[in-house]
């Protein structure tokens, strides 16, 4: 994090601006809003903020800037242009470790002023931590269209009933759950419409439900987490993340995913560590059925589908033996993200009539994989866990009859800013596989389809600079 967010009590605290023109009115007006007590150096002054003095509504100083200004203040802006006035402003400021902010000059910041949308009581505050202010104000607008202007009333209306809820729930996490319903059902939608009567009362009746129900019982959502861009969660999957109060995740799910999770949910990582056994799958469900006997709200993130090559079936049954209430949400898995990412056809009028998705894991030590109905021409054969038994698998299809100048794609970290390409045919992909040290998730892609992607841009394998 480039700056540390914070929002400041300003009321009738005093504050110092600096300069006397538009800029400096602009930022009297959002101190004044925040109850601040605003004293105002420069010589002269023109337009609003003479206006605002003759209201008496700031005090001014009609003198240059001294240091013994300074005594006394909680904050200091400079929104002067004279460079030397804004450079001996800050250092004075900063020698008495009082924040201080010149408008548009970070360097001499100790703090920088945010893109604010504004919706009393709520205030949201937006930093690209100084590197873009314009795209700031552009995530301000998007945020201005998407939250409706009686949002602030919402938050009023919650307010009044905050402690008492804090004294009739005393789980933090029945709490949580109390509020989620009241914002996401009618309640909300009666406060946002202004109905504060019906709101109340709904609310009450809410509360009074909740206190006499029994503890919830938990339940564990198993969540597709997608092949890793985490624009390709499902809306769902999206809310469930938001809302768990655990989330148990493996090494499949990516950094980037994960971040999309509540901040305070608890996470419990279930994967390998380099160099280390994880919990077996044994381990994993018997920790998914405590945390839902505990009452939790589990969401089991799954790299990919929870159901394709996941052991999603193998968890569903422990969870149901034990009595435990599961729901699925699909996920995009990997051939269907890293195809798209790649745009190769899965299927095609032309080249290919089938798709099948098979493990190139070992059982028992070796690939049992039907390979006559593997080497069947045109079909797409996507191999999942398959960069081990690379080798293996490409002279299985070959000594089945496929040509060994059949197309083959390697995909590694598919979907995400990580991703590389490997391209070549089953006789080289071996080689080049090798050559390019492949360590994260990689899918395997074999069929003319991909050949097919090649011809019409030979560029696409070149992704992270590996070729042929
Ligand atoms: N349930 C997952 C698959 C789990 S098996 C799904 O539906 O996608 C794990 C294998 O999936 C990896 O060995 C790799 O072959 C593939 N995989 C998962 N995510 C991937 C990604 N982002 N890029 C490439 N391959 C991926």
């Amino acid at each position: 994090m480039q700056s540390f967010p914070i929002f400041l009590s300003l009321k009738d605290r005093p504050v110092l601006v600096v300069g006397g023109g538009e800029p400096a009115a602009r930022k009297v007006e959002l101190l004044l809003s925040a109850g601040a007590r605003v004293t105002l150096i420069a010589d002269t002054v023109i337009g609003e903020i003479a206006h605002m003095i003759a209201e008496g509504r700031i005090a001014w100083a009609g003198r240059g800037f001294d240091a013994a200004d300074l005594a006394g203040m909680s904050l200091v802006i400079v929104a002067s242009d004279d460079e030397a006035v804004q450079a001996r402003v800050s250092h004075a400021a900063q020698q008495r470790c009082l924040p201080v902010n010149v408008v548009d000059r970070p360097r001499l910041s100790s703090f920088i002023m945010p893109a604010i949308v504004d919706r009393a009581p709520i205030t949201i505050a937006i930093s690209t931590g100084g590197a873009a202010p314009a795209l700031a104000r552009r995530l301000r607008a998007e945020i201005e269209r998407a939250l409706p202007a009686a949002v602030g009333r919402l938050a009023r209306f919650a307010e009044i009933f905050r402690e008492q809820v804090r004294r009739t729930l005393e789980r933090p996490r029945d709490r949580r759950r109390f509020w989620d319903r009241v914002f996401a059902g009618h309640i909300g939608e009666l406060a946002l419409a202004g109905d504060e009567f019906a709101a109340r009362r709904e609310l009450i009746r809410l509360l009074d439900s909740t206190r006499n129900e029994n503890a919830p019982a938990g339940m564990v959502h198993l969540v597709g987490a997608g092949p890793g861009d985490p624009d390709l969660l499902t809306m769902k999957a999206h809310r469930l993340l938001q809302r768990a109060d655990v989330i148990v995740y493996d090494r499949l799910v990516s950094p980037e995913v994960l971040a999309m999770a509540r901040r305070d949910a608890e996470r419990v990582f279930v994967g390998k560590r380099r160099g280390e056994h994880g919990p077996s799958q044994q381990e994993i469900h018997q920790r998914l059925v405590s945390l839902a006997q505990a009452g939790n709200s589990v969401v089991r993130l799954k790299g990919g589908d929870p159901l394709v090559f996941g052991r999603g079936g193998e968890e569903i049954e422990a969870l149901m033996r034990a009595g435990i209430t599961v729901e699925v949400v699909p996920g995009i898995t990997a051939a269907l993200g890293c195809a798209a990412s790649a745009a190769i056809p899965l299927t095609h009028r032309d080249h290919a009539q089938a798709c099948i998705f098979v493990t190139g894991q070992l059982r028992d030590g070796t690939v049992a994989l039907d390979w006559p109905m593997l080497a069947r021409p045109r079909q797409t054969v996507v191999i999942y866990m398959g960069a081990e038994t690379l080798p293996l698998i490409a002279s299985q299809l070959i000594a089945h009859g496929l040509p060994a100048e059949t197309p083959v794609a390697l995909i590694e970290n598919g979907t995400t800013s990580r991703e590389r390409r490997v391209v070549g045919t089953l006789a080289t992909i071996e080689r080049q596989a090798v050559r390019a040290c492949l360590g994260g998730p990689t899918l395997c892609l074999v069929g003319e389809v991909v050949g097919l992607a090649l011809a019409r841009d030979p560029e696409f394998r070149f992704v992270s600079g590996i070729g042929l």
